[in-house]
């Protein structure tokens, strides 16, 4: 089977390689995204020889539009060229020892180079050979399995994640972004090796998690890294959502499912990576605030405020970043409750002024996350709470225009309270500025200068300060 390759610079490699008297050819994730018609720029070339030696006789022929980078110790360079990152490597055998996910190589062929490859669709190559350009080369029959949607090893599955196992998290990261399904004795052997993942730094880990985060329908990889046991190793806050419990017979939902519930909808209307965690984590204090108040039912009371402090010590502990991403997180957590609130009781101004003073420009998100939020199985119910949000978004619009809370700056800065009554920074101060912003979001006072500065003046004189 011949596979068009259309960029020029595979023709190059090929008149380099033959006139070099080498094999080459393009491997793994390329070949597999080419053929399922999903377009990308990272392409790995794998040389029976040297590597870096070829990237650097390409890098000449390229001239000044080429960038090329060498990594000595891993016998690999990697050149930039157009929008593409080009990856050079020597063909290589690997064995492992049981210690470490780091295997002893040595050079090898093409043969050994695609036997140490993860998945069968990984291992498909394409030769840019002269005599054979474009021939798809199959050993394990990956093409059959990128037709059928299977995800399945070329050896041995106990050996492959027993030998590396990131490729747990990796079979289960392809099966939720490609939609394909994990052959059963794959499965089995990762259920079976799931205790290896403790070998795998944190880093690579989470880059897999948030690859299936990002997929199209994350609850795929979330629940096969349930079934497989990995959930509980990796991120046990999450895993500890799972199960109904009943009482008087009265039962909760169960928070794991309803969680990816809420992330699958979210995903639909967002790539938002930040977003689509902070729906992973709104519920994620149920569990710990969980109580049966007899006669009444069952509660998780504060589940918003004691998750949003649970926040960080996730982030610290998955090493996701614990900036601004991270508060962002928090923030929604923290206020995914408020929305509800305000269509369960009255859409009164005040209620909105403070909720839009508080999320500021992550209010739409907010907004998002909560329709995501609305999972009852009653599609009345479910109509109802739309609709009212609607009403919800209509009022955010209306008291935005008339009172620019969103980014709330205070008409009357301490500055001038000080200057005004002569003052140095103080209490009083806070005071009279927190008076003020209080008066704005309940609606006693305008966001004006003018109404501002007579309330400082009334607070002012209350506390006993004197202006001139
Ligand atoms: P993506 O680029 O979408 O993350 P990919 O399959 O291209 O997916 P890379 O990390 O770029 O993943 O790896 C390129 C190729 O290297 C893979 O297609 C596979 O053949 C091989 N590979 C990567 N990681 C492993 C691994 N842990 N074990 C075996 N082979 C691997
Ligand atoms: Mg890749």
């Amino acid at each position: 089977m011949i596979i068009p390759l259309e960029h020029k610079v595979f023709q190059l490699i090929s008149e380099i390689v033959t006139v070099n008297d080498l094999q080459c050819y393009v491997i793994g994730g390329y070949v597999r995204d080419l053929l399922l018609k999903r377009p990308s720029k990272d392409i790995d070339i794998v040389v029976v020889g040297s590597g870096i030696d070829l990237a650097k006789t390409l890098a000449r022929h390229i001239g000044k539009k080429g960038r090329i980078s060498v990594y000595g110790n891993y016998g690999t360079a990697m050149l930039r060229y157009d929008d593409l990152e080009i990856e050079f490597v020597g063909a290589r055998k690997e064995s492992y020892r049981a210690d470490s996910r780091n295997p002893s190589v040595e050079n090898g062929t093409l043969a050994d180079d695609q036997n140490r490859r993860d998945f069968t669709i990984n291992a498909l190559a394409i030769s840019l050979n002269r005599e054979t350009f474009g021939e798809l080369l199959d050993p394990f029959n990956g093409l059959h399995d990128l037709e059928h949607k299977i995800i399945r090893t070329p050896l041995d599955p106990d050996v492959t994640y027993s030998d590396d196992p990131l490729r747990m998290m990796r079979a289960i990261r392809f099966s939720s972004q490609l939609g394909f399904a994990i052959e059963k004795k794959s499965f089995e052997a990762i259920k079976h090796n799931r205790q290896r993942i403790n070998i795998i730094s944190r880093e690579r880990i989470i880059d897999e998690l948030n690859k299936i985060v990002l997929s199209p329908k994350p609850s795929v990889g979330f629940d096969l890294l349930e079934k497989s046991g990995l959930l509980e190793l990796i991120f046990p806050e999450f895993d500890r959502m799972k199960g109904v419990s009943v009482m008087e017979n009265l039962r909760h939902k169960d928070n794991f499912r309803h969680t990816l519930q809420v992330l699958d909808k979210l995903a639909e209307k967002t790539d938002n990576l930040w977003l689509r965690w902070a729906a992973i984590m709104h519920d994620i204090a149920k569990p710990v605030t969980r109580k049966y108040v007899k006669g009444h039912g069952w509660t998780f009371y504060a589940h918003e405020f004691v998750g949003s402090k649970m926040v960080p010590e996730v982030f610290r502990r998955l090493q996701l970043p614990l900036g601004a991403s991270m508060k962002y997180v928090q923030k929604l957590v923290l206020l995914h409750l408020r929305p509800i609130a305000l269509v369960e009781e009255e859409v009164t101004d005040s209620a909105v002024r403070r909720l839009l003073f508080e999320a500021g420009d992550d209010i739409d998100d907010l907004m998002l996350l909560c329709e995501a939020d609305i999972t009852s199985k009653n599609d009345e119910k479910v109509k109802l709470y739309l609709n009212n949000f609607k009403l919800v978004r209509q009022k955010l619009r209306e008291i935005e225009e008339k009172d620019a809370v969103r980014n709330f700056q205070p008409p009357v800065d301490g500055e001038l309270i000080m200057k005004t009554f002569n003052i140095g920074p103080c209490r009083e101060v806070g005071v009279i500025k927190n008076a003020i912003k209080e008066a704005i979001l309940e609606g006693i006072i305008q966001n004006d200068y003018e109404q501002a500065y007579g309330l400082m003046l009334e607070k002012g004189r209350e506390l006993g300060l004197k202006s001139d």
